[in-house]
């Protein structure tokens, strides 16, 4: 730990705290089995954030690890720039398989945001080839999050995340969110979508696309939106004439119980985000899907320029596709979504539970996605939710607050008995808050 403290520079992480052991002592991982993580000492601790939002099927799950092992055999990287390999081919059809119809064309990246940015730079350049160049501004969420390069925080909303970095930012205009609002009220589906129409209609002929998280904005606490305002959202795109972004990083591959969010209100955005459970959580990629018609602008001879000015070294490296198709083959070979519907009322039993405890405002759920919402106000205790995330430890526990709110990211493949450890050790530890 002591070399830890004196090199590294931890992500989202006052270091000053770090390096004091506050709220606790960092743990260090050394191992993974599982849905759990083992730590230098060999105390286990179930992986109740899955590691960052991104763990699907497990740690060292033999098919991802063999097909990892099989692609190392043949090569560890090489480009997409000039060249192609099979894994990427087989990753994108296997992506392209699992999307609504009409999401055909695949671009890899490397991580969540660079995904973002591709997709808002297509956006662009597509309005432009399509003849319209005045539709440059994107209309995207309050409390959205999207990543962290500039064009990603540009479109995000989040105050505490972004706000230092505005003179970097390029403008935009926001719709509302979800968020409960002071009163205990959340808006309804009508005054959600005229919120939406009332930013399309400010900056009608000029929208280049509207950025949504579909469902569930993550980042934000998890606020959940109500069925049916994907549907109303792509309506008024449609009635605007304008592109439809969906940022699936934190929702999709099975997050929310189907296998992408989008699917619950039966729509197809023009351009979706995908990252985290990508690769069950194994190795760093994006992708940025979008229709043919879209894909269909940039064509053109070389020299005429048209085509897409973007691209990672790492771009659909081949380890990590690997893991990718084999992520996604085991969503079928294991039911995933099958098994997570059969444990669903376990999670939906203790959270039962957890809302009538005196620090909890407000708990939201979608399918694995939970956040547990507390009231600093009624208790002592300073930042409760990140003490309830240490206080688990003490049960096997890792977790990560968002805030005031605890959040529940296992991996997809968290057994019952695990949701009840889950759920008990973060009751015991809200109902000791003093
Ligand atoms: C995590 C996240 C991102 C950013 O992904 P990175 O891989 O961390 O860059 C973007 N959008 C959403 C909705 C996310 O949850």
């Amino acid at each position: 730990m002591a070399r830890d403290k004196a090199v590294l520079w931890h992500p989202f992480t006052q270091m000053q705290d770090w390096v004091r052991d506050v709220p606790g002592p960092p743990l260090c991982i050394v191992a993974g089995d599982g849905n759990w993580l083992v730590d230098v000492d060999g105390n286990r601790y179930l992986d109740g954030v899955a590691s960052l939002w991104c763990n699907t099927h497990g740690h060292r799950h033999p098919s991802i690890d063999s097909a990892i092992r099989d692609q190392l055999d043949r090569i560890a990287h090489t480009t997409l720039l000039g060249l192609t390999h099979p894994k990427a081919i087989e990753a994108a059809e296997a992506i392209v398989d699992l999307l609504p119809t009409g999401l055909e064309r695949v671009f890899f990246s490397e991580n969540g945001a660079s995904a973002v940015e591709v997709a808002l730079k297509m956006a662009l350049r597509y309005w432009q080839l399509e003849g319209e160049p005045d539709r440059t501004t994107f209309v995207s969420l309050e409390d959205a999050y999207h990543g962290d390069t500039i064009g990603a925080v540009s479109v995000g909303g989040i105050d505490l995340f972004h706000e230092a970095f505005g003179p970097l930012l390029f403008p935009g205009v926001h719709a509302p969110t979800a968020r409960r609002r002071p009163d205990g009220s959340k808006p309804s589906l009508d005054e959600l979508l005229s919120g939406m129409e009332a930013a399309l209609r400010a900056t009608s002929g000029r929208v280049a696309a509207v950025v949504i998280e579909p469902l569930v904005q993550g980042a934000a606490g998890m606020q959940c939106f109500p069925d049916g305002y994907v549907r109303g959202v792509r309506n008024l795109c449609d009635d605007e004439g304008t592109l439809l972004i969906c940022d699936e990083v934190a929702t999709g591959f099975g997050r929310t119980g189907k296998m992408f969010a989008v699917e619950h209100d039966g729509v197809a955005p023009d351009i979706i985000v995908l990252g985290k459970g990508i690769t069950g959580g194994y190795l760093p990629m994006s992708a940025t899907v979008t229709t043919g018609g879209v894909y269909d602008a940039f064509l053109g001879l070389t020299e005429e320029g048209r085509h897409l000015f973007h691209g990672h070294t790492y771009s659909g490296n081949p380890l990590a596709a690997a893991a990718c198709v084999a992520t996604i083959e085991v969503f079928e070979t294991e039911r995933t979504l099958e098994q997570m519907a059969v444990n669903d009322h376990v999670l939906a039993a203790h959270l039962e539970k957890i809302s009538h405890l005196g620090p909890v405002v407000d708990v939201r759920r979608r399918g694995y996605m939970v956040g547990i919402e507390l009231d600093p106000d009624t208790v002592a205790t300073p930042l409760p939710a990140r003490a309830v995330c240490q206080a688990v430890r003490l049960d096997g526990v890792v977790l990560r607050n968002l805030g005031d709110v605890v959040v529940w990211m296992p991996p997809l493949s968290i057994t019952s008995d695990e949701i009840d450890l889950l759920g008990s050790a973060t009751a015991k530890a809200i109902g000791a808050l003093r």
